[in-house]
């Protein structure tokens, strides 16, 4: 099998970590794969990154080489217990070092010219990839399994939404195409920087906080891979946190339609566009634990097998903000929702759940706290006429609210699943402030105040046994 695998950041973030890569990697060989190998940064270091550069705009460049300082460190430690003192480590840590070395000019020119633009932080936050790269690649040398460190930008072509690029298909499976073949042709195993691609005329983009796993199903579509598999440090997708329950377990398989759910709504597993790739293809996805790698996690497919639970997973995303438009003009006013979202929209703000009464009177939706001042700011701006007839009242916001969804796909067509969930809700005392399911019928979303979610949470894992193994 041709098999794309993705490292994330703990996966490589230490010296523990990349002795169980180097040796699942040689598995898969030993096993007849052809691998492909996506590597994140090391864990921390984007984190890092993008806090320099922020400090930088703010006039701050010390915090840049405090940076600098700590990420050679950790580099120079895992470089060391591999390679030892070798010419090979030297030629590693002088690739690392100079691409440092730009970092450190780029946070000077930001401080010098006081502004940090979308384009320059996408360089800055790819270059945790850019190092980890040469890192990986010689430490597989080194194992005896000959690997080869490919950029993904001669790979990966993009549109120039920085921060958040989408890549085009047929350019990014022609290149990759070219790029890649001719590596695994000579046996080798190519080690990609995850999260970074670029534009048709080479600009920098990154694929958005987590990227990673995007950039594996992105090459396994254009490399027409047999799988993808994501290797991550937990066994797999959860019925919900286990910091929250306990009992929580991974869930053996779910189809791309219930991870989508999932993602989306916070389950930190998998970057929310990731099992778009792997979708339009039918291209299976494991998501596996790096630190104990005979376990099976999970499995995505198109579908999950019939299973006799209908709910299988529980998320809460937190840090919300719920904002109503509301008044008595509404229902007469055509439009409104319309141009609602059109405000939202011009604040690049992305929208989790949207819940409308039939009688026309208010509608809300959820959005990240984080945007809230400039989503109020925009539809003040856009419905001020109707605020000040008094046909709609000023928008009203309410902060530290959650969104709970309670994700699975045989919930399509099993009556009672709500009824069962606001009664548990509801003998536990727990308010709902918002409900929405969507006609996929997969997914049911609930709005609830912050310190109620954990509660919520455990009251729905138990009112479905969601604790018993399938
Ligand atoms: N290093 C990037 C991040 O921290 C991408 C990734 O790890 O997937 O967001
Ligand atoms: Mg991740």
């Amino acid at each position: 099998m041709l098999i794309v695998m993705k490292f994330g950041g703990t996966s490589v973030g230490s010296v523990p970590a990349l002795e169980k890569l180097v040796e699942i990697v040689k598995t898969g060989r030993q096993q007849g794969h052809s691998l492909v190998v996506v590597v994140s940064a090391m864990s921390g270091v984007t984190d890092m990154l993008l806090n320099a550069a922020h400090r930088a705009e703010a006039g701050d460049e010390e915090t840049a080489h405090t940076a600098r300082a700590a990420i050679t460190q950790k580099h120079a430690e895992a470089t060391l217990h591999f390679l030892g003192d070798t010419p090979e480590r030297t030629a590693v840590l002088a690739q690392i070092n100079s691409l440092l070395d730009e970092f450190e000019l780029l946070c000077h020119g930001i401080r010098v010219l006081g502004e940090l633009t979308p384009r320059a932080l996408d360089v800055i936050a790819g270059m945790g990839e850019r190092i980890s790269v040469p890192q990986v690649t010689a430490i597989l040398n080194r194992a005896g399994v000959p690997a080869q460190g490919v950029a993904a930008t001669e790979l990966i072509v993009t549109d120039g939404r920085f921060g958040a690029a989408v890549p085009l298909v047929e350019a990014t499976a022609a290149k990759t195409q070219a790029g890649l073949r001719p590596i695994l042709g000579a046996g080798k195993t190519p080690v990609i920087t995850g999260f970074i691609a670029a534009t048709e005329d080479g600009i920098p983009t990154t694929l958005g906080r987590g990227g990673s796993d995007y950039t594996a199903t992105i090459l396994g579509r254009a490399l027409e891979a047999d799988e993808v598999w994501i290797w991550t440090d937990v066994n797999g997708v959860m019925t919900t946190d286990p910091r929250v329950v306990p009992e929580a377990h991974p869930i053996a398989h779910l189809s791309y339609a219930e991870i989508s759910e999932l993602s989306f709504f916070g389950a930190k597993v998998l970057h929310s566009q990731a099992i778009r790739p792997a979708r339009r293809v039918g291209m299976p996805v494991r998501i596996l634990n790096t630190f104990e790698p005979t376990h099976p996690g999970t499995l995505i497919t198109a579908n999950a097998p019939e299973s006799n639970r209908a709910v299988k997973a529980v998320a809460a995303i937190k840090n919300m903000s719920l904002v109503t438009v509301e008044g008595p003009g509404m229902a007469g006013i055509p439009g409104v929702a319309g141009r609602t979202f059109m405000g939202v929209a011009r604040t690049d703000t992305n929208v989790l759940m949207i819940s409308q009464a039939s009688s026309e009177q208010s509608i809300c939706f959820v959005i990240p706290s984080a945007d809230v001042g400039k989503v109020v700011k925009s539809l003040e701006q856009e419905l001020a006429r109707e605020i000040e007839r008094r046909d709609l009242e000023p928008v009203r916001w309410e902060d530290e609210v959650v969104v709970l969804a309670i994700v699975g796909a045989g919930m399509k067509g099993t009556p009672g699943i709500s009824g069962r969930l606001f009664g548990a809700l509801g003998r536990e005392k727990i308010n709902v402030i918002a409900i929405a399911q969507g006609s996929s019928e997969f997914n049911i979303s609930l709005v609830i105040s912050r310190s109620e979610a954990d509660r919520a949470v455990r009251v729905i894992h138990d009112e479905f046994e969601l604790e018993k193994p399938d």
